[in-house]
């Protein structure tokens, strides 16, 4: 089954299936399993690295299903951060496409209601950032078909994206937009995300506002632990540098990922224009260093240039004897 017959399909049977018993469904197990694979399966060429996962609920039916899409580096859950998701209005038996927001850790910090207006407001931010490229996509609210929080959740964070009527989602349509719209989402990763741009400025000082957003970037690469924990499982526990290692100089005996090591994106993103194939392979675009060689590395004027800081490295370490 095609991709769009198969979300023709959640949309049209979730209200009657919502009757039967939630655990071992059959249409649960088609959503979270078939769904996923047939939306995989037209991924797998994709030049950015996506987790998908879909949902009927979690212990019991949800009132609104959704398959999301989800880039590593911004969230891996559908609970916080921002990512694609088709979201189903069992009522009136349409699709939705659209660029949404974690709603439950928006809810946790600013309570239900507020969080909604926060949601709004971010909502704004995200469309305003790519809106150069939305053209395709519409920026009204959406109407999910039931006022529990978590859809009236997914209403207040919908940003952009494009409402399917009952069954008329056709297989073209459904691939156009939406490699369209995560191509859009990975533009507005590129761009920083839902980060203000002062707070862009402040972490980081580029020259122009393409630069801070590739420095940005760059520093949210090193920070993701699905790329740290990648790299480090291959490279050995070892500053590159300056040749400390924690395990015999600190005796530090903790679990791998706790290493007081850090992964540095040493392959510069100014080369690559904006949405340009892959952000970074690991491990051949990292280096391992300690926390004071890369602090030093960043302050250099190449910060790839690990011969450049070796040459730099002058201390020496005297065991002081009582
Ligand atoms: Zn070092
Ligand atoms: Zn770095």
């Amino acid at each position: 089954m095609s991709l769009s017959k198969m979300l023709n399909r959640v949309a049209n049977e979730m209200a009657f299936e919502r009757g039967k018993p939630f655990s071992n469904s059959d249409f649960g197990n088609f959503v979270r399993r078939d769904l996923v694979q047939e939306a995989k399966r037209h991924l797998s060429f994709w030049p950015f690295d996506l987790e998908l996962k879909a949902s009927v609920g979690n212990g019991q039916w949800a009132a609104v299903p959704w398959l999301a899409f989800f880039d590593p580096l911004i969230t891996t859950t559908a609970t916080k951060g921002f990512y694609v998701v088709y979201l189903i209005n069992a009522q009136d038996n349409s699709i939705f496409l659209s660029m949404n927001q974690g709603t439950t850790a928006v809810y946790e910090e600013f309570g239900r209601r507020r969080g909604r207006e926060v949601m709004k407001r971010r909502s704004i931010d995200m469309s305003d950032r790519v809106a150069d490229l939305i053209q395709s996509f519409s920026r009204d609210p959406i109407d999910l078909g039931s006022t529990e929080d978590l859809p009236a959740g997914y209403e207040a964070g919908h940003a952009f994206g494009k409402r399917y009527a009952s069954s008329m989602l056709s297989e073209d349509e459904c691939l156009t937009d939406l490699r369209e719209i995560l191509h859009i989402y990975e533009v507005l990763v590129n761009r920083g995300g839902l980060t203000p741009s002062d707070v862009m400025a402040s972490e980081v000082q580029g020259q122009t506002i393409e630069e801070t957003r590739k420095l940005v970037l760059s520093q949210r690469i090193e920070r993701s632990s699905k790329v740290r924990r990648a790299v480090l499982a291959v490279k050995p526990p070892k500053c590159e540098a300056c040749g400390l290692m924690p395990e015999i100089d600190y005796s530090f005996d903790g679990r791998p990922e706790q290493i007081p090591l850090d992964v540095h994106h040493s392959k510069p993103l100014f080369e690559l224009a904006e949405g340009e194939a892959k952000r970074y392979r690991v491990p051949e675009d990292f280096l391992v260093l300690c926390p004071s060689c890369h602090r030093m590395i960043h302050k250099m004027d190449n910060p790839s240039d690990l011969g450049a800081l070796k040459r730099k490295i002058r201390f020496k370490h005297m065991r002081e004897v009582y």
